[in-house]
């Protein structure tokens, strides 16, 4: 809360961060930027305009898509579990310093209402939810959905939608349409490029989707164990079925009573994996697995790359396709 009172109030800093970006003109022809705006992510550097994305999807996308021409920055590090991530003072002064602040609007930043409150009266930043057009699934119709009665931990989703749109490549189709549109009304004199950039990401995620089309369509199984409740998307558009172990967080801490119908779950339809993910810790997939009688496998919901994952170049269409080699192995 702090912070957010800062922001209301910004620093004299960041004001004078603010003008001296509007003298260099957001997005025009700054003849080299006069120095004047802070370089690092984000910031409108030499002229380029500056993009502030608030997790690694969307980084992905406004990188895919501005390519050489945009600055683009992520607030949450690499290796940085999203869900309770905030942002600190500089990450504020970074987004209101953008041209372009780009959020799901699915509610996974649960912060940024507030702080787009704060900081839209004093700066010129054009806010886009990415996630715009994407039919998003009632937390409650899940609950129905599934006979196991999880709690659902209310973090981050006050709005009452599960906020993992982007764990499928059918809605990672619209949002990086929506990220295009974006660039091309912040910067519409590189429009072609954002036009070429996205054809070509456009392509690659085409390809991606016609495969979990294709591969998943045939297989027998339909039931997914997952610790993390981040694949309804998934689930609604390729046609399978999410049994969650955790709610939507992955730290909301189970009920003994949900493991053990879980672990029956498991047992009476002979599951052989549990799917965790690798920036949560798998002891509690590893344990219920053990009790059952599976293995456990990675499934990942790409909220952000690891150290390893980016250094070995991986992004979210290369993270797609192993979690769909895995997802054949366990429904076969
Ligand atoms: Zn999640």
């Amino acid at each position: 809360m702090r912070v957010l009172a800062r922001m209301r109030r910004p620093s004299k800093a960041a004001v004078l961060a603010s003008i001296l970006l509007l003298l260099a003109g957001c997005g025009g022809e700054a003849e080299g930027g006069a120095g004047t705006a802070e370089r690092g992510g984000g910031a409108a550097d030499a002229g380029k305009p500056g993009v502030v994305a608030s997790f690694y999807p969307l980084f992905f996308l406004a990188s895919e898509i501005g390519g050489e021409r945009v600055n683009v920055s992520n607030l949450v590090p690499t290796g940085v579990e999203p869900h309770d991530w905030t942002p600190k003072s500089r990450d504020l002064a970074r987004i209101s310093q953008a041209d372009l602040f780009l959020h799901s609007g699915a509610g996974f930043e649960g912060w940024t209402d507030e702080l787009l409150e704060g900081i839209e009266a004093d700066s010129g930043v054009r806010v886009v939810e990415a996630g715009r057009g994407i039919a998003l699934i009632p937390i409650d119709e899940e609950a129905d959905a599934d006979e196991h009665g999880h709690e659902h931990d209310g973090h981050g989703h006050e709005e009452g939608f599960d906020p993992h749109i982007w764990v499928s490549p059918k809605s990672m189709l619209r949002m990086a349409e929506n990220v295009r549109d974006a660039l091309i009304e912040a910067d519409p004199a590189n429009a072609a490029a954002y036009e070429a950039n996205h054809e070509a990401l456009a392509g690659r995620l085409r390809a991606l989707d016609e495969a979990y089309e294709r591969e998943l369509s045939g297989l027998p199984r339909r039931d997914i164990v997952v610790s993390h409740r981040a694949f309804a998307y998934l689930c609604r558009d390729y046609g399978l079925n999410q049994i969650a172990v955790m709610g939507l967080t992955p730290e909301a801490e189970p009920k003994a009573q949900d493991l053990k119908r879980i672990v029956e779950f498991v047992r009476e339809n002979g599951i052989r994996y549990i799917f965790f993910e690798e920036l949560v810790s798998d002891r509690l997939a590893r344990t219920l697995a053990n009790e059952a009688g599976a293995e456990t496998l990675v499934l990942n919901p790409v909220e952000g790359l690891t150290p390893e994952q980016e250094a070995k170049g991986d992004d979210y269409v290369t993270i797609m396709e192993m979690n769909l080699q895995n997802l054949k192995k366990a429904l076969q």
